[in-house]
């Protein structure tokens, strides 16, 4: 039986086409060809349990070999095998009933996978790095013979009777000059180890050399006192990853060594989540929540996206909301196809619901955590907060969910929810128009006197010193109802949160007037702006402050890293002096030259306070400063 014919397609010489545009990606041929060997393996098993097939189902094999002077690579199954019949309708025909089609759009197509996965050429990507294609296969059907196709890479095939005694299929690549790289162990294990280390059915790639230690001779000196090597089949994959599994089977162990396997140098995660959905798309998976910190970008690109339990991309950023991209583990969804495309991934539909599921998913974790051990999840809240507060700026729906677990900490290291935080703050930080006032800091060490200030009049100060928190403060006050947020070096203390009772001066407008004539002089500075309040005779006589609306504009024109109008303005201050204090009287009292120096003297403290002393304004200090003593 020998036959020759023409694959049933009306344009010449697709494979050209196909060889040259799909180059960039042609490693995925081995991916294509492997799921082709492990769905027939699956096939014959489902048959089997089926009771459509009666004969010897063997051990499960895919085997992956290469020959390097015949130039070869072979996968090889032990599946459901093909008749001469059956490869004449799925190789010849299908392969190319949209060739035309294909032909017209190829020039649109922005990667190998998009066209793969159109027009169905799984098989003919093996094309890309081979200059001819054999199939030698057994069908399962009884009685059958066993067929041999043929195709160099022209239209062109030929079949004819193959040579295989055993059930299933081998495919045999004759690489082309172009693919030499590919007959090389090291990269076809590169290959494999990315695509198919987690695929249903034992992957043979190659032997291993292992020792024999129970033959080991007892006696010394003795020639063979060394252990016995021996060959063993290498078989690269774990059928059944704890995704595959129901977590009640699983246990925590079981959990951490996965995570260790995917990501060998990683701190243990903090806690994790097993997706396992049904309907109305199907999704199963494992996202573990890492240790963070603020290693924001190092981390991105950590979840591996399976279909099937074959690694399509570690590219999820349409699958994964935003905000989760941190996140670390797997995700396996059947309903997105193996040739995956960015285009196509933006567009379908399952892909979004995927993306919502997977938020609520992680909120409904957080909520349970929260709810069930309420300590253990304060002291992981330095690295959970940070995904959360992203997750709460970013998406609105799951500001809405996290809202009753989300935390706020004090300076005293007290974790609030929001509500609980209102409520606490409510008595002494409502302002005279009935505004609730929180006032944080985003440098506890440098903010110190403000922050003691602040809790001497027994207002709470949150600590927001992470680089989010910048912006978790605006998210704050555009969702939170008739509620501010300060910084605790805005204003004086007094100022901070405006209140009816006013502080009485001891001074008269006059003295006011010349005391501030007098400040104005000393500093002599254009970005400073001096005032006199009345303020508790216990707090400092000289504070510096920045406007909390102008610093905002400031912080945010520094991230934004344009040179906006707010960016480019130098830095304004106000100088609070306190007319209560002594040392403002005492001032006023002292004779000329003397008033300068006092007041530069206590202008001075209080920038160096705040860290804000510098160059010849400090040396200048500190000498004036041994004069004094
Ligand atoms: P797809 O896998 O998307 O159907 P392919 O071009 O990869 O497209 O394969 C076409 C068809 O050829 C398959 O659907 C299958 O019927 C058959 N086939 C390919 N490889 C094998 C194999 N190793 N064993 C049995 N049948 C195979």
């Amino acid at each position: 039986m020998q036959e020759k014919g023409s694959i049933s397609i009306h344009t010449e010489n697709i494979f050209p086409i196909i060889k040259k545009f799909l180059y960039s990606d042609n490693e995925i041929f081995l991916r294509e060809l492997v799921s082709n060997a492990v769905d027939a393996v699956q096939k014959i098993k489902r048959l089997s349990s089926l009771g459509q097939y009666n004969g010897e189902l063997g051990a499960p094999l895919v085997e992956v070999s290469f020959d390097k002077e015949a130039r070869t690579i072979t996968i090889s199954d032990n599946g459901i095998g093909m008749t001469a019949e059956e490869i004449k309708k799925y190789i010849n025909q299908i392969a190319f009933s949209g060739a035309e089609e294909f032909v017209e759009k190829f020039k649109d197509a922005k990667d190998a996978n998009e066209l793969i996965g159109k027009f169905g050429l799984g098989f003919y990507s093996a094309f890309m790095v081979a200059q001819q294609v054999e199939i030698q296969t057994l069908s399962h059907q009884e009685g059958a013979a066993p067929a041999r196709w043929i195709c160099d890479g022209s239209t062109e095939f030929e079949i004819s009777e193959g040579n295989r005694a055993e059930r299933g299929t081998s495919i045999i690549l004759h690489v082309n000059a172009d693919s030499e790289e590919f007959l090389d162990q090291h990269k076809l294990q590169t290959i494999l180890d990315k695509y198919c280390r987690f695929l249903p059915v034992p992957i043979k790639f190659g032997t291993r050399t292992e020792y024999d230690y129970d033959n080991v001779s007892e006696e010394e000196n003795a020639e063979d006192n060394k252990p016995k090597e021996k060959e063993v089949d290498n078989i690269i994959n774990d059928t059944t990853p704890i995704w595959t599994k129901a977590p009640s089977e699983l246990k925590d162990e079981d959990y951490l060594k996965f995570y260790k396997e995917l990501y060998p140098m990683t701190e243990d995660p903090l806690f994790w989540i097993h997706l396992n959905v049904d309907y109305p798309f199907t999704l199963t998976g494992v996202l573990y929540f890492p240790k963070v910190k603020n290693d924001f970008e190092l981390q991105r690109n950590k979840i591996k996206l399976f279909s099937r339990q074959v690694f399509i991309t570690d590219e999820v950023k349409d699958i994964v909301p935003d905000f989760l991209m941190l996140l670390h583990g797997v995700i396996d969804s059947p309903d997105i196809p193996l040739n995956v495309s960015r285009s196509f991934l933006q567009a379908d539909g399952n892909v979004k619901k995927i993306n919502s599921h997977i938020s609520k998913k992680v909120a409904d974790k957080l909520a349970e955590l929260f709810k069930n051990d309420r300590p253990g999840y304060e002291s992981k809240w330095a690295d959970i907060g940070l995904f959360v507060k992203y997750g709460m700026i970013s998406e609105e729906k799951f500001y809405d969910r996290a809202k009753d677990f989300a935390l706020l900490t004090n300076t005293k290291n007290e974790h609030y929810t929001l509500n609980e935080y209102k409520e606490k703050t409510e008595p002494l930080q409502t302002d005279k128009d009935g505004r609730l006032v929180y006032i944080y800091t985003n440098d506890p060490a440098k903010q110190d006197s403000f922050i003691q200030s602040a809790n001497r009049k027994g207002y709470d100060v949150l600590q927001m010193n992470s680089p989010i928190d910048s912006h978790f403060v605006n998210t704050l006050e555009r969702k939170l109802d008739k509620t501010s947020l300060k910084r605790v070096d805005a204003d004086v203390v007094d100022k901070l949160i405006a209140k009816d009772e006013k502080i009485e001066s001891v001074l008269t407008e006059d003295e006011t007037n010349t005391v501030k004539g007098i400040f104005e002089k000393a500093i002599s500075k254009p970005n400073m702006t001096v005032k006199v309040e009345a303020l508790g005779p216990d707090e400092l006589p000289v504070t510096v402050t920045m406007d909390e609306f102008m610093r905002r504009m400031k912080d945010m024109a520094v991230l934004g890293g344009g040179m906006s109008f707010y960016g480019a303005m130098p830095d304004n201050y106000n100088v609070c002096i306190n007319s209560n204090h002594k040392l403002v009287s005492r001032i006023l009292q002292a004779g000329g030259d003397e008033q300068a120096r006092l007041a530069k003297q206590a202008f001075d403290l209080a920038m160096l306070s705040q860290g804000m002393l510098t160059g010849a304004d400090l040396t200048e200090f500190v000498n004036r400063s041994v004069s004094l003593i």
